[in-house]
């Protein structure tokens, strides 16, 4: 889907905590200062274990990257990943739709389970087969000589943890956003927000538990951010504003004109005048090329006469959008030139479109409602 992305470079907000270490299909990959100081805290008491930290940040990043490249796919801005020393944060800008939440989050883990498979046809090949991982673990990495294999061994696992861990159900984590996607899809974003966040809160009291008794700080660490992250996004699903759960389907014109690019301005004119519509979406077979807006008409007679033709002065960058996306998300990506907004498929097939009076009547008749 072209077109959703260029709207403009994106401006990133300040954050002091973290710093920007490079830049990845327009996203800021930036270290959050706790970050750097769990490597120096490693780096001085266990130098052996800093080439697995390195390994395990780049899988963690390609897990954030496999959330984030499937959100900007599906059309969700992503500005920035920002890595904690207990993980990636990719920030999505609005909340998907449940199905489109579904597929950025089951993106993630599944980096993890193909490095994991990787690693296991690579370790399957190499000369001796598949070490015995579960007896020897991270000892064989310190101590084995064979050094290559038994790097892999531990990064391998780690993937196949990494994808088991964050496939909990424990929202706000991957697998509890799974389950929010799936539980909104029949009862609602709000409602699903908070049963998953409840399950997710119980889940991190009782991890909270096991790592204070067992000893586990890194598990109390993560289970009290769990448990704050659930009870912040409970809050906000509970406080956003309506506009946050409007689709453009919801709002969207069905029965739109379109016009051919070979059309006179002049004809369009006509359609100008004997229908409602200010705005003409230009297609050729069944593809959208652009959109002819009522300005655009007109300044267009102006300048280059009634005989010009739609293609020479329709507006190919106008957004467009797909049916499922949040109207609140293309509110804050477009800012001022947010309308009208050209509603395509997956094929770039017109479906309709929304305009400003839409918003206005639809905000009108859930305030009556
Ligand atoms: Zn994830």
């Amino acid at each position: 889907m072209p077109k959703r992305q260029d709207s403009a470079e994106i401006q990133v907000p300040r954050d002091p905590w973290s710093l920007t270490i490079l830049k990845i299909a327009g996203i800021h990959i930036r270290l959050h200062a706790t970050f750097l100081l769990a490597i120096a805290w490693i780096a001085s008491f266990d130098r052996n274990s800093l080439p697995l930290f390195i390994g395990l940040f780049v899988c963690i990043l390609l897990h954030e990257l496999g959330h984030a490249l499937t959100a900007i796919r599906l059309g969700y801005p992503i500005r920035r990943i920002t890595m904690y020393p207990i993980g990636g944060l990719a920030t999505l800008e609005a909340q998907p739709s449940p199905k489109h939440e579904f597929l950025i989050t089951v993106a993630g883990p599944a980096v993890n389970v193909v490095i994991a498979g990787l690693v296991y046809i690579y370790l399957r090949l190499s000369p001796g087969g598949l070490p015995n991982v579960f007896f020897n673990g991270l000892r064989s990495y310190v101590q084995d000589p064979d050094t290559i294999r038994s790097y892999f061994t531990m990064l391998g696992l780690a993937n196949a943890s990494l994808a088991i861990f964050n496939l909990l159900p424990a929202f706000p984590m991957d697998g509890g956003r799974i389950v929010r996607s799936l539980l909104a899809m029949r009862i609602g974003q709000v409602a699903a927000t908070r049963i998953a966040g409840r399950v997710g809160q119980v889940l991190a009291v009782a991890a909270g538990f096991y790592g204070f008794f067992s000893g586990n700080i890194t598990l109390l660490i993560i289970a009290g951010f769990v448990f704050m992250g659930a009870g912040q996004e409970i809050a906000a699903s509970q406080s956003t504003d309506p506009l946050a759960r409007v689709r453009m389907q919801d709002v969207m014109v069905g029965r739109t004109e379109t016009i051919l690019p070979g059309m006179t301005l002049a004809e369009v004119g006509e359609l100008l005048l004997h229908t409602h519509q200010h705005d003409f979406p230009v297609v050729l077979g069944s593809d959208y090329l652009g959109l002819l807006t009522r300005e655009r008409l007109i300044q267009g007679i102006a300048q280059q006469g009634r005989d010009a033709f739609a293609s020479s002065v329709m507006d190919r960058d106008a957004p467009t959008a797909g049916p499922d996306d949040s109207l609140l998300g293309h509110l804050q990506s477009y800012g001022q030139d947010a309308f009208p907004i050209v509603i395509t498929d997956a094929g770039q097939r017109v479906l309709g479109l929304v305009t400003r009076d839409n918003l206005m009547e639809y905000m009108l008749l859930r305030r009556l409602a």
